[in-house]
């Protein structure tokens, strides 16, 4: 799930920003609305859910621990739209912390009077919402693009990585890759577009293992058909799995080295991304270079974000890269 902000009109439920779209070849503008749905079904399970994730306790910021009625969503949607019609955005970003089309989290009649509402918004072309691919059908996704008239829908899964290994130790994503490809399938069929996200460095990896299984993720993503791949690197979230391993010295975020080494192994692939690093909930810890250089790496990611030009990340070189390349030797996660 990505939902971020690092614009200073940021509201609590939506906000502009601005990025790059390989696929159309400009800078575009992204309306990016946060949706009070009732909270990841998978989070809500005994075991927690995904071990990076933070927004099953984020969560109660949206929905105030309210199941809010259809008008509720409808009345914030307006809300927020009159907020930022004149920006004129392109592109909107749904996000509820979880799957839009499950119905236990988003009712399903909310999903449609959603839909219909956006199909009415004469800036809008495209559509992103989110989900996990078992709540992906072809009944449900017929009827979400009626309702959304010629607006094109973009369908964003969470595949995380090509491992089902690392998916489900590393992660407890709790599917497999035949199910991912099952729902791209479908997605692809009815001419929707994919985004796939990937995470860079789950738990459980070295910094080298972490920058091949983001970059074979990427490659195999866009094997399968997925229009854009975006990479959310690790950010240690409070009371998660993550939390636990990196309060014992046993997991750290990777370093931004490794990103602009992601980036630069995969921007020729297609439409690629690297997920903003300001999210929310603020995180304990954040992916991280020196303090000398850090600042300079993360402006940098934000040129990459908004020009897709891999040359943004040219004549960058610091003290700590010889750091960064002796940890990429090592074998295992280094225990500091
Ligand atoms: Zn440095």
């Amino acid at each position: 799930m990505e939902a971020t902000k690092d614009s200073p009109k940021s509201g609590k439920y939506s906000y502009i920003d601005y990025l790059f779209d390989p696929l159309k070849g400009e800078t575009i503008c992204r309306w990016v609305l946060m949706l009070p749905g009732a909270g990841c079904s998978w989070s809500k399970e005994k075991h927690g859910g995904c071990h990076m994730c933070g927004f099953k306790h984020e969560n109660q910021k949206y929905t105030l621990g309210f199941r809010f009625p259809t008008f509720i969503f409808t009345t914030l949607f307006n809300m927020c739209l009159k907020a930022i019609k004149h920006k004129k955005p392109e592109l909107l970003a749904i996000f509820n912390g979880g799957s839009f089309t499950n119905d236990k989290e988003i009712p399903h009649k909310t999903q449609l009077k959603i839909c219909k509402k956006i199909s009415q918004v004469q800036s809008v072309e495209r559509v992103l919402i989110e989900s996990r691919p078992e709540h992906i059908t072809t009944e449900k996704i017929k009827l979400l693009i009626s309702h959304l008239k010629e607006k094109q829908l973009i369908v964003g899964l969470g595949l995380e990585c090509v491992s089902d290994e690392i998916r489900n130790k590393s992660i407890n994503k709790g599917f497999l890759k035949k199910d991912y490809e099952k729902a791209i399938d479908i997605l692809k069929a009815l001419h929707v577009q994919v985004l796939t996200y990937i995470l860079i460095k789950p738990l459980f990896l070295s910094e080298k293992e972490a920058i091949d299984h983001a970059v074979e993720s990427a490659e195999y993503a866009f094997s399968k058909g997925s229009d854009y791949v975006v990479f959310n690197a690790a950010m240690v979230q409070k009371n998660t799995k993550m939390e636990e391993f990196y309060s014992s010295s046993k997991y750290t975020p990777p370093w931004l080295w490794s990103l602009v080494e992601i980036a630069k192994r995969t921007h020729h692939l297609g439409a690629i991304r690297i997920g903003d690093l300001s999210e929310e909930p603020t995180p304990l810890a954040l992916p991280q270079n020196c303090d000398k250089c850090t600042p300079l790496l993360m402006e940098r990611l934000k040129q990459f974000k908004k020009t897709h030009n891999i040359k943004v990340f040219d004549d960058l070189g610091c003290d700590c890269q010889e750091k960064w390349q002796q940890e990429l030797t090592r074998l295992h996660p280094t225990l500091t």
